[in-house]
């Protein structure tokens, strides 16, 4: 185990960070930390000579009418996770150091944040975008993890990472899963034993998707289809969205030419998940089952 360095102050950041060994990557969270963050810290662990992670449950990113006040806060088992996963510093700032009285600036990546997410959550890039803006300029991370989970993120990042002109490579890992399919996620605490139940049907309605993708469906309308026909079959699930996209721009797609992320947020009850598959360079990538 290394031994890990707790900075809950900017200062205390700079500090630690000085004496990290270079190539450094970086882990945002906001803890509350499942095998899906593990397996982010673990990829920067085998990749860098140095890793850090943020534990900070970022307001900005929160709509009025979300859980910012309930979301899962587990801090000092996340602390032990991150020491025992090799990770050197962790940032634990506190909400009125990152954003300091008045804060006014804020970064927006217009287009790739508009559809998906950000049309049933208004706001929420920008505060997602502004965060990692300024974990970025306090850590300089030669490499940065993100989770396959959240592809609407890894979008709009790699969009800012471009035309900001960050110095450092995205990592993006694939999705950690339970057993029956459903990707880890803080949220899934949330779920009443019936609505767990229910769950998996996320990941059983995107695999029907690619399934029809395989037998040589193209069409974006058959796989959106394809995917609410199978969510539609599930009394506790209401579909929010379902999306077969471009990639890059998460544009909804006709026809199918190339690379297609199938993707979809669906309520249980006051519970919303999302998940998605990739369908790149010629495969899928579906993400690992745990367990
Ligand atoms: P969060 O704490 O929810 O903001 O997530 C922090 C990071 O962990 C983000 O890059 C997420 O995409 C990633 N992540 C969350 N759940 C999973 C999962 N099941 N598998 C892989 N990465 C994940």
């Amino acid at each position: 185990m290394t031994s890990m360095k707790v900075a809950s102050t900017l200062d205390e950041l700079r500090e630690s960070r000085r004496s990290c060994a270079s190539p450094f990557g970086l882990v945002p969270t906001m803890g509350a930390l499942h095998a899906g963050h593990v397996a982010l810290v673990r990829r920067a662990r085998a990749e860098c000579a140095s890793v850090g992670a943020s534990l900070f449950v970022n307001p900005a990113q929160f709509g009025s009418n979300e859980d910012l006040s309930n979301y899962p806060r587990t801090f000092q088992r996340d602390l032990e996770l991150l020491g025992a996963t090799g990770a050197n510093v962790v940032y634990t700032p506190r909400a009125e150091e990152v954003y300091p009285p008045g804060f006014q600036t804020f970064v927006t990546v217009d287009e790739v944040s508009r559809p998906l997410e950000g049309a049933s959550r208004p706001g929420h890039f920008r505060g997602v975008a502004t965060i990692v803006a300024k974990l970025f300029l306090v850590f300089s991370p030669d490499r940065a993890y993100f989770g396959q989970k959240d592809a609407q993120q890894v979008a709009v990042i790699r969009r800012m990472v471009r035309d900001l002109g960050f110095p450092l490579t995205v990592v993006v890992v694939p999705t950690v899963r339970e057993r029956d399919g459903l990707a880890l996620s803080s949220r899934n605490a949330y779920l009443s034993p019936a609505e767990r139940t229910a769950a998996p049907v996320l990941f059983r309605a995107l695999s029907a998707a690619a399934e029809a993708f395989d037998r040589g469906e193209r069409s974006g309308d058959w796989l959106r289809a394809t995917m609410k026909s199978v969510l539609s079959r599930e009394p506790l699930a209401e579909p929010v969205y379902v999306s077969a996209a471009d990639p890059e721009t998460l544009g909804e797609l006709g026809e199918v030419a190339g690379d297609v992320l199938l993707s979809m947020a669906v309520r249980f009850g006051s519970t919303r998940l999302i998940d998605n598959f990739l369908f790149e360079r010629g495969r899928w990538e579906t993400g690992i089952r745990e367990g």
